[in-house]
């Protein structure tokens, strides 16, 4: 597999997957994304693939990886583990870390409001907690709230661009600000304790996070308002 061009390795990959298919023309192009990011489609019976320029110097067994990933999507066929596990180690890499974290901040936009909300202020949760739970330590990031008002996501601590988000959802009379407090003590908790990777693997509620977690006075309380949002 040695000096095989981007085109080649999908050209190999499809025919293990489809032997009896004439081998379609197949485009590989590498784009500057935001992020390491590969899109795949089938189109008037050509292959697009679009991999993140990230990717552009990868070693040919991480290509093949991915080529099997999403030949995998596309045919609705999920690629051996082995693919998955290789192309996770690469990314997880500190090198490609590092790359992947300075495109995000060079590359990626990032609305953050400010911390005045319509009924809370970020800035002064955020205070507040820092003085009882950090001894007033934590340097303050960028504060700000989601556009929607988003369930799924209550809040998000982002390390490229130093800033929580906290959903919009909280800005409200009817929110007790405990639930309120209970996400933003979560996201500087993320502030504090780095992610953990080791090999393949990404942990971002490490072991010491949840029992840093466990210092919240009214935990439960907070989570079961956080159930009835
Ligand atoms: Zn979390």
């Amino acid at each position: 597999m040695l000096f095989e061009s981007p085109e080649e390795i999908y050209a190999r990959v499809f025919r293990e997957f489809k032997p009896r298919t004439p081998l379609p023309s197949i485009a590989v192009e590498f784009c500057r994304f935001a992020n390491a990011d590969s899109f795949i489609r089938m189109e008037s019976g050509a292959i697009h693939v679009r991999i993140s320029d990230l990717l552009e110097g990868a070693p040919a067994p991480v290509s093949e990886a991915l080529a099997y990933i999403l030949l995998g999507k596309l045919f609705r066929r999920p690629a051996a583990r082995i693919y998955a596990h290789r192309y996770r180690l690469y990314l997880n890499r500190r090198d490609m870390r590092r790359q992947m974290h300075l495109v995000r901040q060079i590359r990626g936009r990032k609305f953050v409001s400010g911390p005045q909300g319509s009924h809370y202020n970020l800035e002064a949760v955020f205070e507040a907690l820092n003085a009882a739970h950090f001894q007033g330590l934590l340097a303050q990031p960028q504060l700000g709230w989601s556009r929607a008002a988003s369930r799924n996501r209550l809040g998000h601590f982002d390390p490229s661009h130093n800033a929580i988000v906290i959903s919009r959802i909280f800005d409200s009379p009817t929110v007790p600000e405990l639930a309120l407090e209970y996400v933003m003590f979560h996201e500087m908790l993320h502030l504090r304790y780095p992610v953990d990777h080791t090999r393949a693997r990404r942990r971002v509620h490490t072991h010491e996070f949840h029992q840093a977690e466990k210092q919240f006075v009214k935990l439960k309380e907070a989570k079961e308002i956080l159930k009835k949002l």
